[in-house]
C-alpha cells in the first residue's frame, strides 16, 4: 500500500487528497469526534511548511540575487530590473482589484465555524511601514519571523556578496564563493526537505479538506472555481492591459509576438517550471524574436529566477481568498503590504513547480494573518488545486520574461530588424 502511495504521481495524490477530503467530510459531516481526531493531520502539515519559510526565502534571496553579476547591474541591469519590478507591481495590482471586486472566497465564511484567525492589524502609517522594512536587528528579524525586513537583509547580502564574488583580491574572492556555495547548498537542502515534506501534502489536504465539509457545506467547490477563473481572468487582464499594450508601445503587433511565443508559454504551462522552460526561451528569444545573444542570456535567466508576474498577481488573488474566507477585511495599510510583499516575495520564488504557494504563507505572515485554525484550512484548499494555479502563473512568468527580454533588446536596438520585417 505504502509502494503504491510513493509511486504514484503525487499531483494526482494531492487531487485525490483534495477530492477524498470532500467526500469524507460530506459523508461525515457534524462528526466532532472524527474532525478531533484527523484535525492534528493537517495541523502538522501547516507546521513542516511554515518550519521552512525563513530559510527558504534567505538562501532563495542570497542565491537570486547574489547570482547578478556586478557588470550586468549597470545600464541593462537596471533597465531589467526597473522592468520586473513595474510589470510585478501591475500584477499584484490587477489581482488585488480582481480579487476585491469579485469578492473571491467571499462565500466560504469559514469564520462562522469558528473564528480562531488572528489578525495583527497595527495600523501604521505609509513612512512607518517603509521604516519598518529596514531591519534594525536582522537576526531579532529572523526570531520573529518578520517578513519584509528579512527579504531587505537579504537582497542587501545578496547584492554584496556579488560583488566581494568579484574581488579582485583572490582571497576574499575564494571565502565569497564559500559563503554562495554554502547559500546554494542550503537552497538545495530547503528545496528537497520541501519535496519531502509534499510527499506528506496528500494527507495534509485530506485532513484539512475534509473538516471544512465536515463542517461546512457543500458550495466550497464552486469558491474553488471561483478562484480558479478570477486569477486566469487576471492573467488575461495582465496580457491585454501590460503586455499587448509593452508591444503597442514599441510599435509590435502582439498577437504577432505571442504567436511566435506561444509555444514557451505552453511549455510552462505543462512543466510548471520557469527554470525547466529556460533553455526553450532563450533558443525562441534568438531565433522567432531576434534578440541578440548578450541580452537574452542576462534577461532571460535573471528573469527565470526574480520576475515572477504570474506568481505576483496570484499572490494577490490568493490572500483575498484567503482573508475573505475568514471573514478578515483588509486596511490600506496592509493591502499595500501585500503588493509590497509579492513583488518581493516573487523574487524569492524558486523557477520550480509549486513554489509559488510557499511563498504566500509569507505574505500572510507580513499582513499579520497567522497561517492556523481557519486560515490554515483556507490555505489547504488553495494548495489543493495548486497544480491548477501554478499551469497559469508559470505560463504568466515566462510571458513576462519574454515580454521584458524584449523590450530591453528593442530599447537598446539589440534585435535583428529582418526577423520581423512585413510583419510589423
Ligand atoms: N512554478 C512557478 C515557476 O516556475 C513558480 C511558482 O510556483 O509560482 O515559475
Amino acid at each position: 500500500m505504502l509502494k503504491l502511495y510513493f509511486k504514484t504521481n503525487l499531483l494526482i495524490r494531492i487531487l485525490l487528497g483534495l477530492i477524498l477530503g470532500c467526500i469524507f467530510g460530506l459523508i461525515f459531516h457534524g462528526n466532532k469526534t472524527l474532525i478531533n481526531f484527523i484535525d492534528p493531520f493537517g495541523v502538522v502539515f501547516i507546521r513542516l511548511l511554515k518550519m521552512l519559510i525563513v530559510p527558504i526565502i534567505g538562501c532563495s534571496l542570497i542565491i537570486g540575487t547574489s547570482s547578478i553579476h556586478p557588470s550586468s547591474l549597470g545600464r541593462v541591469g537596471l533597465k531589467s530590473l526597473a522592468f520586473y519590478f513595474l510589470t510585478s507591481l501591475c500584477a499584484v495590482t490587477i489581482g488585488l482589484i480582481c480579487g476585491n471586486l469579485s469578492g473571491v472566497g467571499d462565500g466560504l465564511k469559514l469564520n462562522s465555524t469558528k473564528a480562531i484567525t488572528l489578525v495583527d492589524a497595527k495600523s501604521n502609517s505609509f513612512s512607518e511601514i517603509l521604516l519598518n522594512i529596514v531591519p534594525t536587528n536582522p537576526f531579532q528579524a529572523i526570531g520573529n519571523a518578520q517578513i519584509l525586513p528579512i527579504i531587505f537583509f537579504c537582497v542587501c547580502f545578496g547584492i554584496a556578496l556579488s560583488f566581494i564574488k568579484d574581488s579582485q583580491n583572490e582571497e576574499i574572492r575564494k571565502s565569497a564563493e564559500i559563503v554562495y556555495k554554502f547559500f546554494d547548498g542550503c537552497a538545495n537542502i530547503m528545496y528537497l526537505i520541501v519535496k519531502w515534506i509534499m510527499e506528506y501534502a496528500p494527507i495534509g489536504v485530506f485532513a484539512l479538506l475534509f473538516k471544512v465539509f465536515a463542517q461546512n457545506e457543500s458550495k466550497v467547490l464552486i469558491d474553488l472555481l471561483g478562484v480558479v477563473f478570477v486569477l486566469y481572468f487576471g492573467f488575461l487582464l495582465q496580457i491585454i492591459l501590460v503586455y499587448a499594450l509593452l508591444c503597442a508601445l514599441i510599435k509590435i503587433n502582439p498577437i504577432e509576438f505571442f504567436k511566435r511565443i506561444y509555444p514557451v508559454m505552453l511549455t510552462a504551462f505543462v512543466t510548471r517550471s520557469s527554470n525547466g522552460t529556460l533553455p526553450l526561451s532563450m533558443k525562441t528569444a534568438e531565433e522567432h524574436l531576434g534578440v541578440s545573444k548578450g541580452i537574452y542570456s542576462f534577461v532571460l535567466p535573471v528573469g527565470a529566477t526574480i520576475n515572477m508576474n504570474g506568481t505576483a498577481l496570484y499572490q494577490g488573488v490568493a490572500a483575498l481568498f484567503i482573508t475573505n474566507a475568514c471573514g478578515i477585511s483588509l486596511n490600506i495599510d496592509q493591502y499595500f503590504t501585500i503588493i509590497l510583499t509579492s513583488i518581493l516575495a516573487a523574487v524569492g520564488t524558486a523557477g520550480i513547480p509549486g513554489a509559488g504557494v510557499m511563498m504566500l504563507l509569507l505574505t500572510l505572515e507580513s499582513i499579520g494573518v497567522d497561517v492556523k485554525g481557519n486560515v490554515a484550512i483556507a490555505y489547504g484548499m488553495i494548495l489543493g488545486i495548486d497544480a491548477i494555479l501554478d499551469m497559469g502563473r508559470t505560463a504568466m512568468n515566462v510571458g513576462g520574461d519574454m515580454v521584458a527580454c524584449f523590450w530591453i533588446a528593442k530599447s537598446e536596438k539589440e534585435v535583428d530588424n529582418k526577423k520581423w520585417e512585413n510583419k510589423e
